[in-house]
């Protein structure tokens, strides 16, 4: 007769333990199982995390989340993808929009015929194919409706929000739920002497507090994961070699952008998000290439708007725990691992994690076979985001400082070779099946930074050159139309989800 666990105790509450909790309370009744959550008020959280990927709705759509309750409520905006500046060569922009790009046709993808007609330089830039590339230029946003054919039917976005309000809304959506929380500084853990599991965690106050699942959300420190169970990290700054980051909030000038932008500097980049009350904004780069000084300097005097708080300094490892998963602790969130924020992966991470714990939920044995699979699933999204990070890095024709140079000329993983060489030899790209990125993703950043593929997919020769061309001016012209019909990000939330204005 199998036992199943009747207490979770999540550690830490910044989003990913606010997340955790919220998950789990909306799917496990109280009376199955208690969840109690621990936070120190004097530790605090990252207080960083505003950008996300669409994949966030299912999240939004598991909670049953009111949208623009939640847009209202964390000061939040709409993103439609990525802008990139500087990062191919100094003065060069290219955009990452998230959804479609143009429509397949006979049973091959749009962008084989884009190519084709773009290496006879007979087609628009690739953005302008795409409604969230061209509505971010235009600072449009609408959600999508049933449009029939129209690209308005079919309009990805995800969100930019406050990280500190997000935590306390779902602080609030958990502890209605029956979530308990704890203000407390857990100062140690006890271990079973024969199986090396977890059976408490002892606070400051000398308060004790057992449990059966551990979920370890404590942040960079990785307490329990790293602290108690001593699970060992690897390490990839050699191939990701930002190691810090200022971070600073600066106030907005103009209407809100529906995009986050990505600047490169000389060893590193900065990003920009904006929000209803103010503009995030971060300066990532790597201490072997420059001091905190400069980057700091860099970073304050490329501000949109006044700055509104001193910069703060964080420091990091690219990396990921060896096990996210050890005996009765996972780790998720900053605790499990961190790659810069320079696709908004992390939120995300910290949602797969939840969606795989539902999967292998454990019971008191803790099926060694399960936690092996679900380490080998992490394991994989892990390595398949770094991939992807390591490719805005290598992919590069910046000559202009040592960080580029070493960038630009490091090994990279076996698996990006392979993928950047498939694509310049005939523009295909191959997706294995859970990786997280699209082969549109991989598409606009292979090339956005530059690559050009030699060949197409062979079929789209069936179709003559000057038909090609005018399907690719009517999907352009559907888009601008399209695009046309929206309100501007800025009248969207005025309509529909305008935050308090905090003064
Ligand atoms: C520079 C930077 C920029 C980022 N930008 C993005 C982005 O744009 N998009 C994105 O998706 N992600 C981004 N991230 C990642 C994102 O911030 C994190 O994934 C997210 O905030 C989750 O953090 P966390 O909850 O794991 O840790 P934290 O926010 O650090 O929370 C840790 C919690 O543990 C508690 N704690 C720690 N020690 C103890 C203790 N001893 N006792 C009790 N409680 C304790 C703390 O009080 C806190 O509540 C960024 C990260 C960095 C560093």
């Amino acid at each position: 007769m199998q036992e199943n666990i009747k207490k979770i105790l999540i550690v830490g509450g910044g989003t990913a333990g606010w997340m955790t909790a919220a998950a789990l309370s909306k799917v496990i009744d109280q009376t199955y199982c208690s969840i109690t959550l621990i936070e120190s008020d004097d530790i605090g959280t990252v207080g960083v995390g505003e950008a996300t990927i669409p994949i966030i709705q299912i999240f939004n759509k598991l909670l049953e989340l009111d949208e623009d309750e939640f847009v209202r409520k964390t000061q939040g905006t709409f993103k439609l993808g990525i802008e990139f500046v500087n990062w191919t060569r100094l003065g060069h922009r290219y955009i990452h929009a998230f959804g479609d790009v143009g429509k397949d046709m006979d049973a091959v993808q749009f962008y084989h015929y884009w190519l084709k007609m773009a290496q006879m330089e007979r087609a628009e830039d690739l953005g302008l194919y795409s409604i969230a590339g061209v509505a971010s230029a235009r600072g449009k946003f609408m959600r999508p409706f049933d449009a029939g054919n129209s690209p308005l039917s079919n309009i990805a976005y995800a969100f930019h929000f406050d990280a500190g309000l997000y935590a306390k809304f779902l602080r609030e959506f958990s502890e209605q739920r029956g979530v308990q929380r704890m203000e407390g500084k857990v100062v140690a853990s006890e271990l079973d002497p024969d199986t090396g599991f977890i059976t408490a965690v002892r606070l400051e106050s000398g308060k004790t507090i057992d449990a059966d699942f551990f979920i370890d959300c404590s942040g960079f420190r990785g307490l329990l994961i790293e602290g108690a169970l001593k699970t060992g990290y690897d390490d990839w700054t050699h191939w990701l070699p930002c190691d810090r980051a200022w971070a600073v909030p600066c106030e907005n000038m103009g209407e809100p952008l529906p995009y986050t932008r990505s600047t490169a500097h000389s060893a590193g980049w900065q990003w920009r998000i904006p929000l209803q009350h103010r503009v995030g904004n971060g300066h990532v780069f790597s201490s072997n290439f420059m001091s905190e000084d400069e980057a700091r300097s860099i970073l304050l005097n490329n501000l949109d708007g006044r700055p509104l708080a001193e910069p703060r300094l964080l420091k990091f490892v690219t990396g990921k725990r060896k096990k996210f998963w050890n005996k009765n602790c996972l780790a998720i969130g900053l605790s499990s691992g961190f790659m810069e924020p320079l696709e908004s992966t992390s939120i995300h991470l910290i949602q797969s994690s939840i969606g795989r714990l539902m999967s292998f939920f454990p019971n008191k044995s803790f099926d060694q076979e399960d936690i092996d699979e679900f380490n080998r699933q992490a394991d994989f999204e892990f390595e398949k985001i770094r991939d992807f990070l390591i490719l805005h890095y290598h992919a590069t024709e910046r000559d202009d400082s040592d960080f580029w140079n070493y960038c630009r000329t490091m090994s990279i993983p076996e698996a990006l070779t392979q993928k950047i060489e498939q694509f310049k030899k005939n523009g295909r790209i191959f997706r294995n099946s859970n990786e997280m990125f699209s082969d549109l993703s991989w598409l606009e950043v292979m090339y956005g930074q530059g690559i050009r593929p030699q060949g197409y997919h062979p079929l789209v020769d069936r179709m003559p050159v000057d038909e090609i061309e005018k399907r690719l001016e009517s999907v352009r012209r559907v888009i601008e139309k399209s695009v046309d019909f929206m309100p501007t990000h800025a009248q969207f939330i005025a309509e529909n989800c305008q935050a308090k204005k905090i003064y």
